[in-house]
């Protein structure tokens, strides 16, 4: 395992004829982003490229150039395998261990090329890669891949699509540049991909301003009825019922953005939404401050992510998985107080 070794990796790259570019399970903007953007770059350079996600991902992130090219693992598994069996070369975006691929998981691990992940998550699983671009300063892999596309020589130039792509890793990771986007760089990577002619107003509205009136109304529901705050503990949280969801027509995607809503309260630094997804409960935690959602995500939920955004799962029943957040609340109740903006 090399960590960051961009010369090796470029000749890798070079060397490789046949390149497949994965993401993590449930993709989102920044999954598809980073994997399309980092897609249209390859082909320009002459390769033959394919974009394999493990499992379908929303609409609102589905219209991105190239995206006719994405094959689902789950829907078409044998093609899938094909294309595995056949790279030369594995990329891992915004993953940052293996079994984040999901379904994708058992193909890649028997497959023996070289892996590289490139990835802004923190807490690498170093083993699962043979190379690693990995930071957690970065806002998005999106950023990272705008790196290292600038810092490939002689390489194609940066085209308009890969812009868009990139653009919009960037934009949903950073809930339109409102979190993990401190850093002046993350300013001047979006203005490069601004330079090529992006219409970014256009695509604001493609991705956030395309809601179905059930997804909008489930909004509504979620907020007025549902909210539970917790303000001795600074928590507020909201739990979904598979029944509740259908009576919405839940599809993928629709409960995107409700946890922040939640976070938005003054005086409340972690927000949850459980939702009751088959077989498992799935929780979304954000947080304010130096609280992190991602420890508390690792040790209690089967899962992890960043410092203030992170998702696990329980695996029991809706009420059942509300009781295990509650319980804990006290444990958390003096770091939860006494969160530090920073
Ligand atoms: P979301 O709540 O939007 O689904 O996820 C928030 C963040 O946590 C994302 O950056 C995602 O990559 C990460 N994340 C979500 N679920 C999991 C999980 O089960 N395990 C780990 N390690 N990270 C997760
Ligand atoms: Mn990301």
């Amino acid at each position: 395992m090399k960590i960051n070794n961009i010369e090796e990796i470029n000749a890798l790259v070079g060397d490789s004829e046949r390149i497949l570019l994965t993401t993590h399970t449930n993709p989102d903007g920044d999954a598809i982003g980073s994997s399309l953007g980092l897609y249209h770059f390859l082909k320009d350079m002459g390769k033959a490229v394919s974009v394999l996600v493990p499992n379908k991902y929303p609409g609102f992130i589905s219209w991105l150039p190239g995206d006719d090219h994405i094959l689902v693992y789950e829907s078409e598994p044998k093609r899938a395998q094909q294309l595995i069996s056949e790279a030369q070369l594995v990329f891992c975006l915004d993953y940052n261990a293996i079994h984040r691929s999901g379904s994708l998981q058992d193909v890649l691990k028997v497959s023996s090329v070289p892996r590289i992940m490139i990835d802004h998550h923190p807490e690498p699983v170093a083993a699962d890669f043979t190379y690693l671009i990995s930071t957690t300063e970065t806002s998005s892999t999106s950023e990272l891949i705008c790196e290292f596309i600038l810092q490939m020589k002689n390489g194609p130039e940066l085209s308009r699509d890969i812009a868009t792509c990139l653009f919009v890793g960037i934009m949903t990771d950073t809930g339109s540049f409102s979190f993990a986007c401190n850093r002046p760089r993350t300013f001047e990577v979006t203005a490069v991909l601004m330079k090529t002619g992006i219409d970014v107003e256009y695509i604001h509205r493609r991705v956030y301003d395309t809601f179905s009136e059930d997804r909008l109304r489930l909004l509504g529901y979620s907020l007025s009825e549902k909210l539970v705050v917790k303000r001795e503990f600074a928590t507020a949280y909201i739990a979904l019922s598979r029944n509740e969801l259908e009576q919405f027509n839940y599809r993928v995607g629709d409960t995107e953005g409700i946890v922040n809503y939640a976070l938005s309260i003054e005086g409340i630094n972690m927000a949850v939404l459980l939702t009751e997804r088959k077989g498992r409960i799935r929780l979304s935690f954000r947080s304010k401050g130096d609280f992190s959602v991602n420890e508390l995500a690792r040790e209690h939920f089967n899962g992890g992510g960043h410092r203030n955004a992170a998702g696990g799962d329980v695996y029991d029943t809706l009420r059942k998985a509300v009781l295990q957040l509650e319980d804990l609340l006290p444990t958390y109740k003096d770091a939860l107080l006494n969160v530090r903006e920073d």
